[in-house]
């Protein structure tokens, strides 16, 4: 039998790594500033291949790199 402080616990790791999971896609959404001489072509010759390593995968939205084996097991 689950006690009150087991299932306020457990909530609360639900919580922290989904806030964490939020935090890290942002993270990763939101485009970086440190490298600012970059020209428009050299940020392309860069995240291009970056962007086309990664495919979304239609029955579970997981990014998972292109051509490798993917599992919808999570
Ligand atoms: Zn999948």
């Amino acid at each position: 039998m689950l006690s009150f402080s087991k299932i306020i616990f457990t909530a609360l790791v639900i919580v922290v790594v989904w806030q964490g999971f939020k935090l890290f896609n942002r993270a990763k959404q939101v485009p970086t500033k440190d490298q600012p001489k970059q020209t428009r072509a050299q940020k392309n010759q860069q995240s291009a291949p970056a962007a086309q390593e990664m495919e979304k995968c239609p029955d579970c939205g997981v990014y998972h790199a292109e051509g490798s084996a993917h599992r919808c097991d999570a």
